[in-house]
């Protein structure tokens, strides 16, 4: 299979699409044209299955079968109308046709799961919206007044009310593989493919339409041979190996096509209202219209809601990055001044007794020097994990500023805070010293008054020989 081979073979379609309306319908060209080139796509399909030997053939195998479907239903009703002129409505041929939807859907529903791993809400409910907008047209301008038309018998009456039903699916179906995330690096076989269900529709609403304004469209069936032309041409596509190929995950992001896509189908509904104002005012389907302006305001709603949910999401991540220390995970300097001041005004209403400690590892320097900054690093984190597991919930630990670290101890004598600091020397890994000071709150003086205090007794504990930890002066004995 050459690399080029699907380009030939959509020219040939293209070809066959645009001859077919030319020749004269129910002759034995157009029959070779429209037939021969269906049967001809079964098999550009079915060999290409075959040769390319697809991981997972289930989707193909379905797409394959309902092609067939779709073909022998075009067989059976040239025969039966052109040969055997036979004028049956609905036909044998019909069961065919019919059948061809849900193979196609099955086939195109697993190439979605595949694509999405079942997990895009999102792109549903945008394909839901769109489906449920363009319904309403479908339903007022062809569904009502096929099923109002008169009938042969109920079987003339639900075939021809099926057709438009299973489009408003394969509408939907459509919808939903142009919303499944990705969108911007789809390998071109899936493009063909989507290609394919777009080429479709028109020719298949417009032929039930036919019905109504009894016109005849020679040229729609060229609509067909392109679908069958570009389902063979995704199979022959070199991508069609990734057609399936998880999409990268886009979540809840609204692109500017997607929301004009929206935005336009949200407008359908007031535009059918319209219509039916200015041209059939007497009849205007209204519980059509209030049934898809509900569904479609739900929809919104809910898609609202995911945007929402993530908007919350990223604003929590976000107040954890400015707020945890990168390196270690715990309070960052910000926090600290954060924590402090609300610490210091909850011990002015209960009285509570508040320490604060500042923790500096001795020689660090020299500890980079020997074992490289990395792990260094791991040290600080190694270190800031145990102290947090040895403290209280309601103490404060917070990265202070480079090898210094803050600590805020509440309902506990400087005594007592002491003794804490001073076990978190003994659980310190690698044999690592610090120095460390401490003041207890005055309840009268600023927090940056306390924290000067509290460094001036590091500094003490520096100047002493390091590896202890020094209480600071109480103000009013320093007084
Ligand atoms: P002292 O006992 O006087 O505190 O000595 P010291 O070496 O710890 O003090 P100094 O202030 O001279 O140096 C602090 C060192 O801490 C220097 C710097 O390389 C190291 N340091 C600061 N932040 C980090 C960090 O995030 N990772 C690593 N690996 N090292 C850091
Ligand atoms: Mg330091
Ligand atoms: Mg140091």
């Amino acid at each position: 299979m050459t690399r080029r081979a699907w380009l030939w073979w959509l020219v040939l379609g293209a070809v066959a699409a645009v001859a077919y309306p030319q020749l004269r319908y129910g002759t034995v060209p157009a029959s070779v044209c429209f037939d021969g080139f269906g049967v001809l796509a079964c098999v550009v399909l079915a060999v290409g299955i075959v040769r390319r030997r697809p991981a997972r053939p289930a989707m193909w195998l379905l797409l394959l079968a309902g092609t067939v479907a779709s073909v022998a239903g075009d067989v059976i009703y040239d025969y039966v109308s052109n040969v055997a002129h036979i004028d049956a409505y609905p036909g044998f041929a019909d069961i065919f046709y019919l059948a061809s939807y849900p193979l196609t859907f099955a086939g195109l529903t697993v190439l979605v799961r595949r694509r999405t791993g079942g997990r895009d809400l999102v792109g549903l409910i945008d394909a839901a919206i769109v489906s449920c907008a363009l319904a309403l047209p479908i339903w007022v301008f062809l569904i009502r007044p096929l099923a109002d038309q008169e009938h042969t018998g109920l079987g003339d009456q639900l075939v021809s009310l099926t057709y438009p039903i299973l489009d408003v699916l394969l509408l939907a179906m459509t919808a939903r593989l142009l919303t499944t995330p990705g969108s911007r690096r789809l390998p071109p076989a899936y493009v063909l493919l989507v290609a394919a269900q777009l080429t479709r529709l028109p020719p298949d609403v417009l032929f039930s339409a036919a019905d109504l304004t009894s016109l005849d469209f020679p040229w729609l069936s060229g609509g067909w041979l392109l679908t069958y032309a570009l389902t063979a041409a995704a199979m022959l596509h070199p991508s069609a190996e990734r057609i399936a190929e998880p999409g990268p995950r886009h979540d809840t992001t609204l692109s500017a096509p997607r929301l004009t896509l929206l935005a336009a189908a949200s407008l359908l509904a007031p535009a059918v209202l319209t219509i039916q104002g200015l041209t059939d005012p007497a009849d205007i389907n209204w519980p059509a219209v209030a049934i898809s302006c509900t569904v479609l305001f739900l929809l919104v709603v809910g898609r609202m809601k995911l945007l929402l949910n993530r908007v919350h999401r990223q604003a929590r991540q976000l107040d954890a990055l400015a707020h945890l220390d990168g390196l270690t995970g715990v309070p960052n300097r910000r926090s600290w001044d954060e924590g402090l001041d609300r610490e210091l005004a909850q011990a002015r209403r209960t009285g509570n007794q508040v320490v604060v400690g500042l923790v500096d590892l001795d020689l660090f320097k020299h500890f980079n020097d020997a074992y490289g900054h990395q792990a260094g690093d791991l040290l600080l984190k190694e270190a800031a994990a145990a102290w947090r597991a040895q403290l209280r919930e309601t103490d404060l630990l917070a990265r202070y500023g480079g090898e210094e670290f803050g600590i805020v101890i509440t309902g506990r004598a400087a005594e007592e805070a002491l003794e804490v600091v001073s076990r978190l020397r003994a659980i310190t890994p690698r044999d690592q010293t610090f120095s460390a000071g401490l003041a207890e709150w005055d309840h009268t003086e600023t927090a940056d008054d306390l924290v000067r205090r509290a460094d001036e007794a590091l500094y003490q504990a520096k100047a002493a020989g390091r590896n202890r930890v020094m209480l600071g002066k109480s103000v009013t004995l320093a007084g």
